[in-house]
């Protein structure tokens, strides 16, 4: 599928779940209304859209949320999805805050999943269970380490917070080498309301790579997913670090990717408003084709870049939907 600014769309992000056992002050309200199941796609529903944008060309699925191992028998989906691996699929990955990880691990290895991302802003006891409103570091480190154990290649991606985390990134990117983990410092995007003033946590990354630079050589790569990750290696680990900074222009020329929310609604960007309800299709007892269609109609709107507004001083989201709906 190729949209009309030339880029071919090979990438879809699905979340499978709005719920999370986590309260991330970055990402949600403390007292979230999540949606009733009715409204969620079942998981043969979420397969049957996978499966229509693999016959399309997608060659990339991950699987986010919410959190996506609170969904029950999601395991179920990555075996069917896994089991289309090497069939123009090219990997299966997943998005998680890691507390289910340990759980999973070797069962989502042997699903064909090659590749997790894991949340983890700290390596701070006591600052993680600030930051997740309750969490426990050990599950998450659990899970981190059954990852491996696994043969799973791990990323940790961590949330840039002005005032929180912000001075740990050294010794963050010091454990992700020792332990042979990719490290992808994000910058805190303006989606949905939470408890916090958002203008308080925003921290540019690039001060935090100019910092990072004092200690370590951050050689240039050409490595890039088509998202809004810049990546450089790590001399003295050997490892990758990245850095997500959504607020900036720069990547949508290269965006090769669409979201798919748990209740079927296709995001075609990440930071607009404009979207297609891919639920009301498949209930509507739409044939393969007629879905297909769907999906090749939203593709063709989909736009030339987002819309965040950059003015840091705005205390409200740039878009009404959290980042737990539309899959982070
Ligand atoms: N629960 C899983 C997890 O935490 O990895 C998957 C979903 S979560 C929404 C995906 C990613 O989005 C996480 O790395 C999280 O830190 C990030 N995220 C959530 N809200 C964000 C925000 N407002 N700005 C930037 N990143 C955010
Ligand atoms: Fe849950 Fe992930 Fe959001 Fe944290 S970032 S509240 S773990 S969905």
């Amino acid at each position: 599928m190729i949209d009309p600014f030339g880029r071919a769309i090979t990438y879809l992000r699905v979340s499978v779940t709005d719920r999370c056992d986590l309260r991330c002050v970055y990402c949600m309200a403390e007292d979230m209304h999540f949606l009733p199941k009715a409204e969620l796609l079942s998981l043969e529903e979420l397969y049957r859209v996978c499966a229509a944008f693999m016959r399309l060309g997608t060659r990339k699925l991950r699987i986010t949320g919410g959190e996506p191992l609170v969904r029950r028998d999601v395991m179920s989906l990555f075996r069917g999805l896994g089991s289309r691996i090497g069939e123009g699929l090219d990997e299966v990955t997943l998005t998680t805050n890691g507390t289910l990880l340990d759980r999973h691990a070797a069962d989502l290895f042997a699903a064909g999943v090659r590749r997790v991302n894991v949340s983890l802003d700290t390596l701070d006891p006591a600052r993680f269970a600030a930051i997740t409103r309750w969490g426990k570091i050990e599950k998450t480190l659990e899970g981190i380490f059954a990852a491996k154990t696994a043969g799973l290649a791990v990323k940790i991606n961590a949330v840039a917070l002005k005032g929180v985390n912000e001075h740990e990134f050294d010794t963050m990117l010091a454990w992700c080498g020792e332990h042979g983990f990719d490290l992808c410092l994000i910058e805190t995007m303006p989606l949905g309301a939470i408890d916090g003033d958002r203008a308080d946590q925003y921290l540019p990354l690039s001060l935090v790579r100019a910092r990072l630079r004092q200690t370590w050589t951050l050689e240039e790569t050409g490595y890039r997913t088509g998202g809004p990750a810049r990546y450089f290696t790590v001399a003295e680990t050997g490892h990758r670090i990245g850095f997500i900074t959504p607020l900036t222009h720069n990547f949508c020329e290269s965006c090769n990717r669409v979201r798919l929310t748990c209740t079927g609604t296709l995001y075609m960007c990440l930071g607009q408003d404009d979207q297609a309800d891919l639920r009301q299709t498949l209930r509507s007892g739409a044939s393969d084709e007629a879905l297909e269609a769907a999906i090749r109609a939203a593709i063709a709107r989909k736009p030339k870049g987002h819309d965040f507004i950059i003015d840091r001083r705005h205390t409200q989201p740039a878009l009404e939907r959290h980042m737990s709906v539309t899959g982070g």
